[in-house]
C-alpha cells in the first residue's frame, strides 16, 4: 500500500469523470488531478484512503501525447472545466469510455454502442450562465466556483460563454460597484445581490439578464435597466429573481420582470421555444439540437403513436417529435416551465401535445389510470435520475419503446438495469458532448419491450 508523503514514478492509466488521472501505485489506484493518460509523472501521495489514495503531480517526467497547452488564465483555479489539457480527441475518447464503462459496470449491460458525437464548437458554446458575487479587496467581483469549494474566483471572459456576457457582467459590476450595492454573504445571509444569471438564444440572439437578489431591490434597478438596454440591445428581458432563503440553491421562486418580456424567444429542432429563467434549457443548442435528433430517431415513430414525453421541461423533445406522432403527453415539475411548454405548441401550431405538471411517476400514474397508453416514452431526468417508483410506472405502461436521454451516465446506466429486468431490451446507447471541456457528458439510450 502508497504511504501518506511518499513519492514515486508512475504512469497515468485513466482519467476519471472528475477530469482526475488515475495510476497504481503498489496495487492501489490514485487520483492524480490535472494529469493525462500517458504521462509519466513523479508523484507525491497526499491521502491514503481504504481502496484508493490521491497524489499531485510534481513533476511531469514524459507527458502525454494527449497533452495540450490551455490558453484559459484561470484553469487550474475555476472549477468549470476539467480537460482543457488534454485535446479534443483526447476529450471524446475518454468520455465514451465513460460511458461504456457505466453501462457495463454499473449497467451489466452490453448494448451497441454508436459513434460518439463529439462538438464541433469546444468554446462560446454555452447559452447560460450563472455568476455568483463576492466582495474582493473592496470591490464586488463574480466568476465562477474553486473546485469542490464557494470560493469565487473571478473570470473576465469565460471561453465557454458567448463573448457578450463578459461585458454585461461587466457592465453590471460597475454599476453595483458605483451604486455601493451589497454583496449577498452566504455564511451571514446578508447582503442583496447574490448571482448574475444571463442567457442567449443560440439562434435568436435575445438575451435575458437576471439578477439574483436576497430581497426586492427593484428600484435601485432601474437605471441598471435603462443603460444595460440602451448599450446591449440584443437584451430583451431583464428579471429579478427574489431568493431569500440560506441556500446554496441559486434561484428562488418568484421572479419580477424589471423591464422588456418576461421570456426570451429561440428556435429548438425549427420549433420557436419561449424560456423563462426558472425552466431548464439545454445549454449547448447546437450539440442538444443533434441529440435530439438521435432520440427521435432511436423513437422512430411511423405517426400513430401516442409518445409520452416524461421530464419534458418546456416540451422541446415532445415537440421536435410532433409531427411524427399521434399525440405528445408531457410531464414536468416546474410549472413555469410546462406552461412554456404549452404557449410553445401553441405558437407552432402543434395540437396534439398536452403537458401536465408535477412528478413524472405520480402524473403518469394518474394519466395511466385514466387510459394513456403510450407506445413510445421518452425519458429525460435530472442527474439523480428515476425515482424507483417511476420507474415501476413506467415498466407496468409497457410501451413498444424507451428511448432514456440523461446527463449522467452512472444513474442512466442504474435505471437502464431496473428496466432490463422488467421486460425491456437495452439496444443501443450514444455518447453526446454537451459539454466540452468540462467532465459532464450526455447519452441517449434505446430500449424495447422483450417479446
Ligand atoms: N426534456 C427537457 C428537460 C430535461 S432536464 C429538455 O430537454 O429541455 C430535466 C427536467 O426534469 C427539468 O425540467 C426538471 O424541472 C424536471 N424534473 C425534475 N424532477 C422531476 C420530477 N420528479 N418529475 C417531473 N419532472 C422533474
Amino acid at each position: 500500500m502508497p504511504e501518506k508523503n511518499q513519492v514515486c514514478t508512475a504512469e497515468i492509466t485513466g482519467l476519471t469523470s472528475e477530469g482526475s488521472g488515475v495510476c497504481r501505485v503498489d496495487g492501489m489506484a490514485v487520483f492524480v488531478p490535472g494529469t493525462a493518460v500517458g504521462d509519466v509523472a513523479e508523484i507525491k501521495i497526499v491521502k491514503v484512503l481504504k481502496s484508493y489514495a490521491f497524489g499531485i503531480a510534481q513533476r511531469i517526467l514524459t507527458p502525454s501525447p494527449d497533452r495540450i497547452t490551455d490558453s484559459c488564465p484561470v484553469y487550474n483555479k475555476c472549477g468549470g472545466c476539467l480537460l482543457r489539457h488534454i485535446t479534443y480527441e483526447a476529450e471524446c475518447r475518454t468520455k465514451e469510455g465513460i460511458v461504456r464503462d457505466a453501462f457495463e459496470r454499473i449497467g451489466g449491460l452490453t448494448p451497441e454502442y454508436d459513434a460518439f458525437m463529439g462538438a464541433e464548437s469546444t468554446e462560446r458554446y454555452r447559452n447560460k450562465a450563472q455568476y455568483p458575487l463576492a466582495v474582493q479587496n473592496g470591490k464586488a467581483v463574480c466568476g465562477f466556483y474553486a473546485p469542490r469549494s464557494h470560493r469565487v474566483i473571478p473570470v473576465a471572459d469565460c471561453a465557454l460563454q458567448p463573448g457578450i456576457f463578459s461585458d454585461i457582467i461587466s457592465s453590471i459590476l460597475e454599476y453595483i460597484n458605483d451604486k455601493k450595492l451589497t454583496v449577498y454573504d452566504e455564511t451571514s445571509n446578508t447582503g442583496i445581490i447574490r448571482h448574475i444569471y444571463l442567457r442567449r438564444g443560440a439562434h435568436s440572439g435575445e438575451i435575458m439578464v437576471c439578477l439574483v437578489v436576497r430581497k426586492d431591490i427593484s428600484r435601485q434597478l432601474s437605471a441598471l435597466c435603462r443603460s444595460l438596454t440602451e448599450k446591449y440591445t440584443d437584451i430583451k428581458s431583464i428579471v429579478m429573481n427574489i431568493n431569500p432563503s440560506k441556500t446554496n440553491v441559486i434561484l428562488g421562486d418568484n421572479c419580477v420582470t424589471l423591464w422588456g418580456s418576461d421570456t426570451i424567444s429561440d428556435t429548438m429542432c425549427g420549433n420557436t421555444v419561449e424560456i423563462s429563467p426558472l425552466s431548464f434549457y439545454q445549454v449547448n443548442t447546437v450539440q442538444a439540437e443533434r441529440l435530439y435528433a438521435k432520440a427521435l430517431e432511436y423513437a422512430a415513430p411511423k405517426g400513430s403513436e401516442t409518445i409520452a414525453d416524461l421530464y419534458c421541461g418546456a416540451g422541446t423533445i415532445g415537440l421536435s417529435m410532433a409531427a411524427r406522432a399521434a399525440k405528445i403527453v408531457g410531464v414536468e415539475v416546474i410549472p413555469q416551465a410546462v406552461e412554456n411548454a404549452k404557449e410553445n405548441a401553441l405558437r407552432n401550431g402543434i395540437t396534439n401535445a398536452e403537458f401536465h405538471c408535477g412528478d413524472a411517476g405520480e402524473v403518469f400514474g394518474r394519466l395511466r389510470r385514466q387510459g394513456c397508453k403510450p407506445d413510445i416514452i421518452v425519458i429525460d431526468p435530472p442527474r439523480k435520475g428515476c425515482s424507483q417508483e417511476t420507474v415501476e410506472v413506467i415498466a407496468d405502461a409497457a410501451p413498444e419503446k424507451i428511448v432514456m436521454i440523461s446527463c449522467n451516465p452512472s444513474t442512466a446506466a442504474r435505471d437502464a438495469k431496473l428496466l432490463s429486468e422488467r421486460g425491456y431490451s437495452v439496444d443501443k446507447v450514444c455518447g453526446v458532448d454537451l459539454f466540452p471541456r468540462t467532465g459532464h457528458v450526455e447519452c441517449v439510450v434505446l430500449m424495447t419491450k422483450k417479446e
